[in-house]
């Protein structure tokens, strides 16, 4: 039996309604359910008829098991992830559930719809930061420990990546950014470009570029993406205190 229900998970992006892609748009409208947290429902706008199940911190796989039932049953089913669902969110706990859940599952129609995330809507602000190889770690270690945080903090350091960090702080987490920032000056110049882009998208963006020597007393919470720089990584100053141009030459010689 071919079930006639769908699960489309859906990136919101950063929070600038013009962020969200125009097949992100079509597939809200055309759900019949959405399913997400509610601060993340409260930005679609509300089509007659359709159903929301708006969560607050249950967890993201009963989140997932309750979306993929609602589509067993036939419905088209939304669920909603901020920036790009890909990234730190609820397309890999649908997979995870999908894996692990009843064979009809398997025969649903799941989609993802892909969504500007954090990292990149940061880095546009500034300019270039992500010009060159970068990566990106999430420091909640709600998942996984603080250890394996570490030694991939310390591997990226070595390796000279730029690095976005997700998820830099929490009430139950305070240290963790300004520990994380600890380890990767071990390895770069404390001249290092560090960006803070708090709520990007959103009417109270703020964004900052402090130097990787002092950037570990700054305070950042859980709605700032903090992108340290490689050690290519330059700064252009600009006048009337505005915020630095930052940027990650493409070759690592001098062009001009
Ligand atoms: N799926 C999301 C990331 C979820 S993890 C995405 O692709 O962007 C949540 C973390 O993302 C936050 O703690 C923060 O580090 C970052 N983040 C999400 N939205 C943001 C925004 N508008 N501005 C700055 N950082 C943001």
């Amino acid at each position: 039996m071919t079930a006639s229900g769908s699960l489309t998970v859906v990136g919101l992006g950063p929070g600038d309604p013009q962020w969200l892609t125009p097949a992100a748009s079509a597939a809200l409208a055309a759900a019949t359910d959405l399913v997400g947290y509610r601060s993340y429902l409260d930005r679609v706008p509300a089509t007659p008829g359709q159903q929301r199940h708006g969560f607050g911190n249950r967890s993201e796989l009963d989140r997932a098991r309750l979306a993929l039932d609602l589509a067993a049953q036939g419905r088209q089913v939304v669920v909603v992830s901020g920036g790009d669902p890909g990234v730190f969110a609820m397309a890999a706990a649908v997979f995870e559930a999908v894996e692990h859940g009843p064979p009809a599952w398997r025969e649903l129609d799941i989609r993802v719809e892909p969504g500007v995330t954090a990292m990149l809507a940061a880095a546009a602000r500034v300019g270039a930061p992500l010009g060159n190889d970068f990566c990106a770690i999430s420091l909640s270690d709600n998942l996984k420990p603080w250890a394996t945080i570490e030694q991939r903090l310390r591997a990226a350091a070595a390796a000279d990546f730029v690095i976005a960090l997700y998820n830099p702080a929490s009430m139950a987490r305070p240290h963790q950014l300004e520990d994380a920032l600890q380890i990767v000056a071990e390895m770069r110049d404390p001249d290092t470009p560090v960006i803070f882009a708090r709520a990007v998208g959103r009417p109270n963006e703020r964004i900052k570029v402090e130097r990787l020597g002092e950037a570990g007393s700054v305070i950042a919470d859980m709605a700032t993406i903090v992108v340290i720089g490689a050690t290519t990584t330059r700064r252009i100053a600009r006048g009337g205190g505005a915020v630095p141009y930052v940027y990650t030459p493409r070759s690592s010689g001098t062009r001009c």
